[in-house]
């Protein structure tokens, strides 16, 4: 079932790899399966909109059939009965695999996804690596405590796993959004349902296919491919899911949420959307400053939720700023995310590429200044040429609503209070940064911004030991490393009498 271990390209030497596709069918309970309708949607290539493959299109009743699968293996398979070293010795198995087919993973990634190659190969991947071999070192290390009561009685609290879990993925870090969830859920003991995003769905089926080469029980993990307002509400809403993990918009969110609550009032931790501030103060090298905003908002296409997608830059070197924003927009390689040159792919799909190019509509209509960028890029395919608007104000659409795109705003501010405030009008809560030499200017910022997560002079570095999560509509509950494998845990209290014991 799982790839040959020798498997290796069977391209054209151009710079565009090719392997075969391998997996395209649902994968429960160890086995790669047919959807039970027969269904199937195609998965196009967002560097011309053709058609990829065909996978099977995972339906309420294959949800089903993959919690049953996950609720046997949890209620009698050995994955959670194993001890946490033994798990944790799987998921490193399980890293290393991966490892070993980075090139043909990073290749599917770019060619479903779009992004530029050498992104999936050497950002993506191994984030997803630091995330699995964080956890699997975790899972031998959860213990509870004992307490001393307040009465002849022995307390003890001892962290469970929930049981079957689900996890419903989105497609802008489509593997490392999965191993988010599934590591933790894994190394912690659970079973898990996985929704992969129904744009981006090759690379979660070749991550089954290695769990079970590494040797991860059947029916531990299950991986149903489809669309959200059915499989995806399908995990939301079933009666024996036990908890639900969803990284996605704020809108479908608040629908999981929900559904969470009206079935079997499932836990959920949302990881949604953001309208990141940075803040850009007058004492900043200016370059560095320029540096720190493209990437904020260019990296991954402008495809991330926390991309810093407000920028504030303070009047006295607004104009300066501009001018060299602008001058390095426009260098920003756009292209084929196959060659190596490439800094910009396309955008995932066309539905994504026509909401952007709206937002760039209003953002005119409203009165904002385009300053580059604007349009498509190119005739074929979904790219979009990375976009600046200037004088942006604080209720136009662009300043409001997740653009999700290469489509920067600058906006102009006097007082770092001022900035504080504006910053903290949107609803959303994701991340936030300055950049400034002055520590108390920073330090005040970090500590009065409503946000999750908040960069002092860089942006876009994550973690596994720092937690990552939103306050306010991005959502609830924290991934990385331990705050994410507690949040796939639930905490049970053990009472014993002390009878003949003396109770000091
Ligand atoms: P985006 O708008 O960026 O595509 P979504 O929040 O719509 O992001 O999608 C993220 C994930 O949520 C995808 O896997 C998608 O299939 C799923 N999804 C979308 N709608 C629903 C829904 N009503 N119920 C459950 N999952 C959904």
């Amino acid at each position: 079932m799982a790839p040959a271990e020798n498997s290796s390209p069977v391209g054209n030497g151009s710079s565009e790899p090719k392997y075969p596709i391998k997996y395209t069918k649902c994968f429960i309970d160890g086995e790669f399966v047919d959807a039970i309708s027969g269904k199937t949607f195609e998965t196009l290539d967002p560097r011309t909109g053709e058609v990829i493959t065909s996978v099977a299109e995972g339906d309420a009743v294959d949800i089903d059939r993959a919690v049953k699968a996950a609720r046997q293996a949890f209620d009698e398979g050995p994955w959670p009965r194993m001890s946490g070293a033994a798990r944790g010795k799987v998921l490193f198995k399980y890293a290393d695999l991966i490892e070993q087919h980075t090139d043909e993973l990073a290749y599917l990634e770019t060619l479903d996804n779009g992004k530029p190659f050498v992104l999936s190969k050497y950002a993506d991947i191994v984030g997803v690596l630091k995330c699995l071999r964080n956890v699997a070192g975790w899972a031998d290390k959860i213990s509870g405590q004992t307490y001393k009561m307040d009465g002849p009685y022995q307390g003890m609290s001892l962290y469970e796993p929930y049981g079957v879990t689900g996890a419903i993925i989105p497609w802008n870090f489509p593997m490392l959004m999965f191993m988010l969830k599934v590591g933790p859920a894994l190394a912690a003991g659970n079973t898990i349902v996985v929704k992969p995003a129904e744009q981006t769905p090759l690379t979660a089926l070749y991550l089954a296919a290695l769990a079970k080469e590494a040797g991860i029980p059947s029916g531990a993990l299950n991986v149903v491919p489809g669309f959200g307002p059915t499989a995806g509400a399908a995990v939301a809403s079933h009666m024996d899911i036990n908890k639900v993990g969803f990284t996605g918009s704020t809108e479908v969110g608040k629908i999981i949420m929900e559904a969470a609550a009206k079935s079997n009032l499932k836990p959920v931790t949302l990881e949604l959307g953001g309208k990141s501030p940075l803040v850009i103060c007058e004492d900043a090298d200016l370059d560095a400053a320029v540096d720190i905003a493209n990437l904020a908002l260019f990296f991954n296409m402008g495809q991330c939720c926390t991309a810093g997608s407000r920028v504030f830059v303070q009047d006295t070197i607004y104009d300066a700023f501009v001018a060299k924003a602008v001058e390095k927009a426009k260098k920003r390689v756009v292209g084929d995310p196959f060659k190596p040159e490439v800094e910009q792919g396309p955008q995932v799909d066309e539905t994504q590429f026509k909401k952007i190019l709206e937002y760039i509509e209003s953002g005119k209509a409203e009165g904002a200044q385009l300053l580059t960028g604007g349009c498509a890029a190119g005739n074929k395919g979904y790219y979009i040429e990375p976009t600046i608007f200037g004088d942006v104000q604080d209720d136009m659409k662009i300043a409001r609503e997740e653009i999700f795109g290469p489509v920067m705003s600058l906006l102009k501010f006097k007082t770092l209070d001022e900035a504080i405030k504006r910053a903290n009008t949107s609803s959303y809560g994701l991340a936030a940064a300055i950049v400034s030499k002055d520590i108390d200017v920073a330090n005040r910022f970090a500590r009065s911004v409503r946000a999750g997560t908040v960069w002092i002079n860089c942006y876009h570095v994550y973690d596994q030991s720092l937690p990552f999560g939103g306050y306010k509509t991005s959502g609830f509950g924290r991934e990385h490393g331990l705050h994410s494998i507690l949040s796939h845990m639930q905490l049970k209290a053990i009472v014993t009498p002390l009878k003949d014991s003396p109770w000091l």
